[in-house]
């Protein structure tokens, strides 16, 4: 999969790095190759001109003047071998016209030329038509490589000698060094003649026509008769040739493929790798980069289910706060009724406690008043009789007794009224004293001795002092009520203790106590044991909840050895000033 991506991006890198590599080579096989072309040509030109100027020796002119004269080819031999020495020939000769080697610079070698026939070599034939000749060839004897440069000896038109200098062009293969480029010299046959790799030499680099094969023959220019074809890749070799003017000859480098091949591999390979590297880390970016846009849009996701389950959470919330404020509005509603219902239901227990105390009250009030009517009857008929002092104490009794009344009356009217002020300083002992003033008569028709355990000094409570009466009255009434049905002897107890912040007022009677449900449940108002025209079951409601509208606590309980007991909790207050009987009536 890679592969296949990277493939459009490797082949262009594949093909210039080629190019690059392959042009970097030439050049620098170019400038070899000009250089040894150079040192080639410098060669064969340095002894291409010395022909025709060695054929102006005297020396030689005289040899080919007397041919047979063996002096004049001695001093012949030891000219060419001078000079021969002097320019670093391989051999000069001199030649007769018939081809016959007159003199030589390898005469005393063994190898000599002198006397030998050359007259089949293309550069004399050349040199006999009045031309320079070029030849390259092998040594017959020798067997040494060679470029001949051939010119004709002239007398005026005639040609009477042909002088030869043979270049040795093995020096020529040698200098060329150890390197993988190859060097390859071809002559105009095509036929190599100098290379750097042996097995070249003398191969045909070309097929080589029917004249060319006969003059092979014919001149004997290579160590074979016919030179096998060189069976050269194609392929494996960079080849960059230049021929080397007039000689005839091409010379030629060439490179092994392998050279830039191997370096475009490498430089593939890096490429690749790069490339690889690369397309890795975009890979890695863009992977990175996909997770990072898909946290961010599951943040945003998260976000937005947050948000709306907090908006949901708000929904919720708001409709119960209002909810809630509905139902506090609802309670405080329901509260203000319930206080005004209490109120209500206060004033009702009050009402109705004075509906039936209203039979004793007009009792408790005629008593007096009857007694009034007969002592002022009796104090006229006193008068009449001039019984002044008599008429006085009467006088006296009435005026106690309407004290008495007024007494009564004021105890009613504040028992009647709506009280709503606050705790104040309240002695205890004076308001069970009115209370059981209230009470007296009923007490005393039903003969209860009352057995009573206060201490003189008055006890101040927090208490109002109307209600704290209305409560004693009604505890009292309610001992009354159950001593009733009880024979005698029928007591009441009355006793107070101090404890740590208030006082404890017990009140005991030694009637039936309260039945098991009536502990449980008279503070509930209208619960009553009695029969409706008796009780209407609001007293102790009315007393429980005074009590605790006071600060303090009423407590029911059956005394161990029968009968109720109501405890009163009222807490400590300063002492006061105690209230004088009401004096309104009285006044
Ligand atoms: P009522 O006196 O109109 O019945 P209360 O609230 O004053 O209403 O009393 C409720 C009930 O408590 C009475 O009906 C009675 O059964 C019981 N109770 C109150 N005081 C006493 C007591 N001293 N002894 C026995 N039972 C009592």
């Amino acid at each position: 999969m890679l592969g296949l991506l990277l493939l459009p991006l490797l082949w262009p890198l594949q093909h210039f790095s080629e190019r690059y590599y392959r042009q970097s080579l030439e050049e620098q096989n170019r400038q070899t190759l000009d250089l040894y072309v150079a040192n080639l040509l410098g060669t064969l030109h340095r002894y291409e001109v010395l022909p025709p100027i060695l054929a102006d020796l005297p020396p030689l002119r005289a040899l080919l003047a007397n041919p047979g004269d063996g002096g004049l080819q001695a001093a012949a031999n030891q000219v060419l071998a001078a000079v021969r020495q002097d320019t670093g020939a391989d051999v000069i000769y001199l030649m007769s016209p018939s081809g016959i080697t007159l003199g030589s610079s390898n005469w005393d070698q063994p190898d000599s030329f002198v006397g030998r026939n050359f007259a089949y070599r293309p550069y004399f034939r050349e040199a006999l038509a009045g031309n320079q000749g070029r030849f390259f060839g092998l040594g017959t004897t020798s067997r040494k490589r060679g470029y001949f440069f051939a010119s004709p000896v002239r007398d005026g038109q005639r040609i009477v000698g042909i002088l030869v200098v043979k270049v040795d062009l093995d020096d020529a293969e040698t200098l060329w060094g150890k390197t993988p480029e190859q060097l390859m010299v071809t002559d105009a046959n095509g036929v190599v003649i100098i290379s750097s790799r042996s097995d070249w030499r003398f191969h045909a680099t070309r097929p080589l026509d029917n004249a060319e094969r006969a003059a092979i023959v014919a001149n004997q220019p290579y160590p074979t008769q016919a030179p096998p074809p060189l069976a050269l890749e194609e392929r494996a070799w960079i080849t960059q040739s230049r021929e080397l003017t007039e000689t005839g000859l091409t010379a030629s480098i060439l490179a092994p493929r392998q050279l830039i091949d191997r370096q475009v591999s490498t430089t593939v390979a890096i490429g690749g790798a790069v490339l690889l590297a690369l397309l890795l880390l975009l890979g890695l970016l863009m992977q990175r980069r996909r997770h990072y846009l898909d946290r961010i849009a599951l943040d945003a996701q998260a976000r937005r289910e947050l948000e709306m389950r907090v908006l949901e959470r708000t929904q919720d919330l708001e409709a119960l706060n209002s909810r809630l404020k509905d139902e506090v509005l609802e309670r405080e509603q329901a509260q203000q009724e319930l206080v005004r219902a209490q109120d209500e239901l206060v004033q009702a227990g009050k009402l109705s406690a004075l509906g039936t105390m209203s039979a004793s009250i007009s009792h408790e009030l005629n008593q007096p008043l009857a007694a009034i009517r007969s002592y002022a009857d009796n104090a006229g008929v006193l008068l009449d009789h001039q019984r002044i002092g008599d008429a006085r104490g009467n006088l006296q009794q009435i005026s106690e007794l309407t004290g008495r009344m007024a007494s009564i009356i004021a105890h009613l009217r504040a028992f009647a009224r709506r009280d709503r002020h606050a705790p104040e300083s309240v002695a205890l002992q004076p308001a069970l004293d009115d209370a059981l003033a209230l009470l007296a008569k009923r007490r005393r028709a039903m003969d209860v001795e009352l057995i009573r355990d206060l201490p003189d000094a008055p006890l101040w409570v927090q208490a109002g002092e109307t209600r704290l009466r209305q409560v004693l009255g009604n505890l009292l009434a309610n001992a009354l009520d159950a001593l009733a049905e009880r024979p005698q002897p029928r007591r009441i107890w009355i006793s107070a203790e101090t404890t740590g912040d208030g006082v404890a007022l017990h009140l005991r009677d030694n009637g039936p106590g309260f039945s098991e449900e009536a502990l449980r449940r008279a503070r509930e108002p209208f619960f009553t044991t009695k029969t409706s025209t008796q009780g209407l079951g609001l007293g102790l409601a009315i007393c429980d909840s005074l009590m605790r509208a006071l600060g303090g606590e009423l407590v029911f309980a059956n005394h161990p050895e029968g009968g109720a007991l109501l405890t009163l909790r009222l807490r400590n207050a300063a002492p006061g000033v105690i209230p004088q009987p009401p004096e309104d009536l009285t006044a």
